[in-house]
Parts: structure tokens; C-alpha cells; sequence
């Protein structure tokens, strides 16, 4: 398989060379050159294996360049970490299918595919006796998931800025207590944004980018999105063995659109899903963007399910390619109009596109907290704010008829606040939380600028 940018200027890479590349040299994202085509057959073949061979039968169609010894065994290592036996286990509550995708190290769903990713990195870097030194800000999940991916292993340094004191509790000692001597914790003097911009004016020194080797980890790896596809795989077929459809709805929290648009392509590739449910919170640019066409950036707003507080979807430009016909012309032309106006409009002939995949609600704050109240008061199950978007929207949306898996992207117990809120508890904190603040801790507080922050990556870069 053979991979090419949204914006057509780079073409013909290999897996391993898109993996490395992250973003692409012209300031696309990477796609495969076409979409694998399973049958029903096929399907019906990936129904019953468990997690990891279905892992590789997914992941074995997109890879081509890893022997197939090696790709099974990165994708044994990476799924050992999570805590339960089926890794992604599917429960069935209030008439909907829950998929749990917050049973790795960091209990969000970024661990599905950072732990694999951290694990690729070690095993390419090896293959070609490189070093990397990953950088990337967070205001909370995205930084513990690429820490715990990438802990002890060899040839990578990790540095992780986020907001002194501005991440829940919980978030920040899931990365200072990890003390491994590859992982920099920087708390910075600022907000999310000063880290995001020193971030980016980092990277733009390409000097300073080469010499240091920095590589990201943030979603815009294909190897992140297509880790992903595997678990709407696993999910159809659960549901299937128990309620023998023939067809699937999934729900979806969505903020940067990368793991719904994995989901997109397991649709592309066959998967019987009939309607993906965009769930987002009060930063609705992309259920606007399906509903009425309008994609126009707003102002961002804090809310309960802070992972998709998020105005400028990094993985659109994807979902872009393919509404329009893969022309990377006509991908250029929308983001450079997007990056000066902040809007893209859509014909009607592109809605209806729209519209034959995707269906979307947002779900304000309040209903978030009711339905978390509702849900556990009816079934005893808790719902994390996230996930509870993404409920929402399903118990909405759904036709009543076709079973509905609602991904479920975090622990409850990673955002007590608002679950004590919802219902007047604080939830039970899982074992891998258990005495977390008595840990050793590992951080370095630093002002929000970007010489400081270079000065202290000279010093400690690989
Ligand atoms: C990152 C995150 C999301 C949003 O995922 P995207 O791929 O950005 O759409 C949803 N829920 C949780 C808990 C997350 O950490």
C-alpha cells in the first residue's frame, strides 16, 4: 500500500515512510492511495477473532512494508497494557451497545492507538538507527496516552507542555507520576493556547527541527486513525453474534474528527454501518458544518468533555479529500480559503454527500449532566462526559431499528468533577488510579516562552 497527501504533493510513500512523516511536506495529511475492499465474506471472516489477530487482519491491508511476524508482534506488545481481556469489550445498556475504549494505561481511547504508535516509532527508529525527540503541548488526555506510549522505550525522548495548574488534577499526575528518564513533564507559566503557539513556532524552525529530530504525536498520524478502524471491526462484530443485524449505527465523540473518520473508512471499506452519529459538545463547528454546510470557526467554549473542546478539526482535511472526489487541487483551494476567511461553504449537491454518512447533534452542557444522572439512575451504569455526548446523540438520532454502538472514550473516574456534578458522587477510581497522588513525581516548571523551552530541549534532546 501507497500513501499520498490531501494536497497531491506528495505521493508514493510507503507506510513506514508516512509514519514518519506525520504531517505532510506540502501541509497535507496522509491517505492511502486507495481504500482496501473487503467483501461480505471477508467480513463475515473477521467476525469471531479476537482483538489482536483482528488488529492484524485490519492492519496487515494498510501496512505491506513490516513482515508479518513483526506487525503481529508490535500489535501483541501494544495490547497487553490494557487491563481487560477483550481490550475493547462491547456492554449493552438502556437499548444502546457500549464499546469501552478506556481500558489502556492512560483509560481514554487515545491509548488504542498511542500505545501501537509508540511502539512503531521504537521498532522504525531501530530499523534506521534514528533518533526522535517528541514534542507536542496538551491541555490533558493527549499528553498522558503519547507519555505512557512512548515510556522506556529506546531512541525517543518525550516533552509534554501543559498549563501549570490548568489540567483537572487527575490528568496532571497521570503524567508527572511517570518518572522514566525519556519523559519531560514541562508545566508551563501560560495557558493551553502559549503552549500550543510555542509548539508551532518550534516546529516552524526547520533548522532547530532537523538538528533536534523533533516528531509529533499529535492525531494527524494515519498510524493513529488507522488503529482506530480496528474497533468498529470488533464492535460489528460483537453486536452481530448478539443480535444477528445486518447493519450498525455508531455514535461518536467527536473533536479533532479522527476517530469518527476512522470509522468513515471502515464504512469505506465495507462494513455495514448505516448512519455514524457526529456527537459533539457546545464547540459545534462540525455538526453546523453537517447539519446547515457551514464550517465557520467560533470562539471556543469550556465544557464538561474538555477532549473535544476544539474549533479547528485537524482531521477534516481527510474527510475533505474524499467529498471532493480526491481533487488535492480542490483540497488546496479550501484550506488556503479557510486560513483566510476561518469559513468553507458547501453546494448542496456536497450536503447530500455529507448526509449519506453522517448525522450530528450537539448536546450542551446541561444535557450532558442529565444524561449522565439518567442514564445511571436507569441502568446503575456510569457515563464519562464524553461519552455521554455521544449517548445523547445516539438515544436521539437512533432510527429505533438498527442496533447502536456508542463509543465510549473515557473512564468516568478520569473526569470526577463532572460526574459528581451529574450524579452527587465521586466515581470509583479504577486500580491503575489507586494512590496516584502518593507517587514519586517528575516536572519541571517553566515560563511560557519559547527560548526558554528551546534552551531546555538543547539541553536534554537526544
Ligand atoms: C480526544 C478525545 C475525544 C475526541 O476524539 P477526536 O478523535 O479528537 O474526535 C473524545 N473523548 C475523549 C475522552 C478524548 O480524549
Amino acid at each position: 500500500m501507497k500513501y499520498l497527501s490531501t494536497r497531491g504533493r506528495v505521493r508514493s510513500l510507503s507506510f513506514k515512510d508516512a509514519v514518519m512523516m506525520g504531517l505532510a511536506d506540502d501541509g497535507g495529511l496522509l491517505l492511502p492511495e486507495s481504500i482496501p475492499q473487503l467483501t461480505p465474506g471477508d467480513i463475515a471472516a473477521l467476525e469471531m477473532l479476537d482483538y489482536p489477530e483482528l488488529a492484524f487482519q485490519v492492519l496487515s491491508r494498510f501496512v505491506g512494508d513490516i513482515p508479518s511476524a513483526d506487525l503481529k508482534s508490535l500489535i501483541d506488545r501494544s495490547y497487553a497494557s490494557f487491563t481487560h481481556p477483550d481490550i475493547t469489550p462491547v456492554v449493552h445498556h438502556n437499548g444502546v451497545h457500549i464499546l469501552e475504549l478506556f481500558h489502556g494505561p492512560t483509560l481514554a481511547f487515545k491509548d488504542v492507538a498511542l500505545q501501537f504508535l509508540g511502539n512503531l516509532f521504537e521498532y522504525l527508529l531501530a530499523e534506521r538507527g534514528e533518533k526522535m525527540n517528541i514534542l507536542g503541548a496538551t491541555s490533558g488526555d493527549t499528553g498522558s496516552a503519547a507519555i505512557y506510549g512512548v515510556r522506556g522505550k529506546e531512541n525517543i525522548n518525550i516533552f509534554i507542555l501543559h498549563p501549570h495548574r490548568k489540567v483537572s488534577p487527575i490528568q496532571e499526575l497521570q503524567m508527572t507520576t511517570v518518572t522514566d528518564p525519556n519523559v519531560f513533564n514541562l508545566a508551563i507559566r501560560g495557558t493551553f493556547d502559549d503552549g500550543q503557539r510555542i509548539v508551532k513556532e518550534i516546529f516552524g524552525d526547520l533548522d532547530f527541527k532537523a538538528k533536534y529530530a523533533l516528531g509529533a504525536v499529535n492525531s494527524i498520524n494515519w498510524a493513529r486513525v488507522l488503529a482506530q478502524v480496528v474497533y468498529y471491526f470488533y464492535a460489528w462484530g460483537r453486536v452481530r453474534k448478539k443480535t444477528d443485524c445486518r447493519e450498525i449505527c455508531f455514535s461518536v465523540p467527536t473533536g479533532n474528527f479522527g476517530d469518527i473518520f476512522a470509522g468513515f473508512i471502515a464504512k469505506k471499506m465495507g462494513l455495514p454501518i448505516r448512519r455514524l452519529i457526529l456527537a459533539t459538545n457546545e464547540n459545534n463547528i462540525l455538526t453546523r458544518f453537517v447539519r446547515q454546510g457551514d464550517y465557520s470557526i467560533g470562539a471556543v467554549s469550556q465544557t464538561y468533555s474538555p477532549s473535544m473542546d476544539i474549533q479547528l478539526a485537524s482531521n477534516f482535511e481527510r474527510y475533505l479529500f474524499y467529498l471532493y472526489d480526491e481533487q488535492s487541487g480542490r483540497v488546496r483551494d479550501a484550506m488556503s480559503e479557510l486560513a483566510s476567511t476561518g469559513r468553507l461553504a458547501f453546494t448542496a449537491a456536497e450536503r447530500e454527500k455529507v448526509a449519506q454518512n453522517f448525522f450530528a447533534q450537539a448536546v450542551s452542557n446541561a444535557e450532558t449532566l442529565e444524561t449522565i444522572r439518567d442514564f445511571h439512575g436507569k441502568t446503575g451504569y456510569l457515563l464519562d462526559p464524553h461519552t455521554a455526548v455521544g449517548v445523547r446523540a445516539a438515544l436521539d438520532l437512533g432510527d429505533g431499528q438498527t442496533p447502536t454502538v456508542c463509543l465510549a472514550t473515557a473512564h468516568p473516574a478520569k473526569f470526577g468533577e463532572a460526574v459528581q456534578l451529574a450524579i452527587g458522587q465521586e466515581p470509583t477510581r479504577p486500580a491503575s488510579l489507586a494512590g496516584i497522588e502518593d507517587r514519586e513525581k517528575r516536572c519541571e516548571t517553566i515560563d511560557a516562552d519559547t527560548t526558554a523551552i528551546k534552551n531546555y530541549l538543547a539541553t536534554h534532546a537526544l
